[in-house]
């Protein structure tokens, strides 16, 4: 048997390239069950993968794809069988392992999760590794105490896949949103989401900048690192806490303890990628009762294969709204 996939490549002048490309089955990798992928999801790190950014791809030739849904082929674990829908996310899976973006995987049974009730493969990567992030996100800012009342939630990098669904998520928990992005021309989108304001991301940097700020928000989601996650941490509302979740911005942090030690702020980091099972189950079915998912329909474009290596500059680029879906047949 064979399959197709994306196949990653680096030459002997560390130039890295893709092609699709038929595979034995054979080379799948080590694992106790294997899956047949209806859909993979491209997130920031597929971009990295894909390019050789980050030293995150240890070995080559590689498969590249953090995250997939689909059905289990073959399974030699008891908690899964022939038949079973699954969702992977995380685990360096697309990184060290071989990942999605590819008509079959094999993987360790600890990595997958029966996929939530009311959705199907497709939804599944619609919310992908963006969605449960973005919820762990919305859930550890609940646990430090963010309620719809405290007043504004900031989310940084709003147009992107995980700034648009937490956008949505937060807009459907009864928060006020404030939607920050570069992209003007994606306005109308984020007010779609239930984005209450929105805050030019240029403007927002061009702002003096003070050791402490006017405090404006309950809370942040931060999906940009850099300068704009130095500057929202003055601007947290007193007793608030940030999320920080990326570093498309950069992964530099300038800020000073004023926010800390004179209004009590937190800086929480959030990762999905070694999340253990119970915290994904529960992310899972909250993202299943809370996500809109004909209202996010817009935000969601399906591509092959052979449109990855683009797709990948663009993510690079900041270029992408929404979640891209990768469809391997
Ligand atoms: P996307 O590319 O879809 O979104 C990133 C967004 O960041 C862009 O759409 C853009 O939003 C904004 N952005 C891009 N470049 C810059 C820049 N130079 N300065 C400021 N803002 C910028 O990526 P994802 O949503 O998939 O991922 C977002 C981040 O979260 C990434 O860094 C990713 O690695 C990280 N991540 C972390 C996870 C974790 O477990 N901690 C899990 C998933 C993602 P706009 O145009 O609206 O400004």
């Amino acid at each position: 048997m064979t399959f197709r996939a994306l196949l990653t490549d680096r030459d002997a002048d560390g130039k890295v390239a893709s092609a699709v490309t038929e595979i034995d089955d054979s080379r799948l990798p080590a694992g106790n069950v294997t899956v047949d992928i209806d859909w993979a999801g491209l997130n920031f790190k597929d971009g990295l993968c894909l390019t050789g950014g980050g030293g995150l791809v240890r070995a080559y030739p590689h498969i590249a794809g953090i995250d997939f849904a689909g059905t289990v082929r073959d399974s030699a674990d008891d908690r899964y069988a022939a038949g079973d829908a699954v969702v992977l996310t995380g685990w360096r899976v697309g990184e060290t392992q071989w990942g999605g973006f590819a008509e079959r995987a094999r993987v360790s049974a600890d990595w997958l999760v029966p996929l939530p009730h009311g959705l199907s493969t497709r939804d599944a990567m619609v919310v992908g590794t963006a969605g449960l992030t973005a919820m762990l996100a919305i859930s550890r800012l609940e646990a430090a105490g963010l309620a719809p009342d405290a007043g504004p939630v900031l989310v940084t990098g709003a147009a992107g896949g995980v700034g648009s669904i937490a956008t949505a998520l937060l807009a459907k928990l009864g928060y006020e949103v404030a939607a920050l992005s570069g992209r003007p021309q994606h306005a109308e989108a984020l007010t779609a989401l239930g984005a209450a304001s929105l805050v030019d991301r240029h403007a927002f940097l061009a702002e003096p900048d003070k050791p402490l700020e006017s405090a404006r928000w309950a809370a942040a989601i931060d999906n940009v690192g850099g300068p704009v996650l130095g500057k929202l941490l003055k601007q947290i509302r007193y007793g608030g806490a940030v999320a920080s979740i990326g570093n498309a911005g950069g992964i530099d942090l300038q800020t000073n303890v004023l926010p800390f030690i004179l209004r009590g702020v937190s800086l929480l980091g959030i990762d999905s990628v070694l999340q253990p099972y119970p915290a994904r189950i529960a992310a899972w079915q909250r993202l299943a009762q809370t996500l809109d998912l004909a209202a996010y329909g817009a935000m969601v474009r399906e591509i092959g294969l052979e449109d990855l290596p683009q797709a990948a500059e663009q993510i690079l680029a900041g270029e992408i709204r929404g979640r891209v879906l990768v469809n391997p047949r």
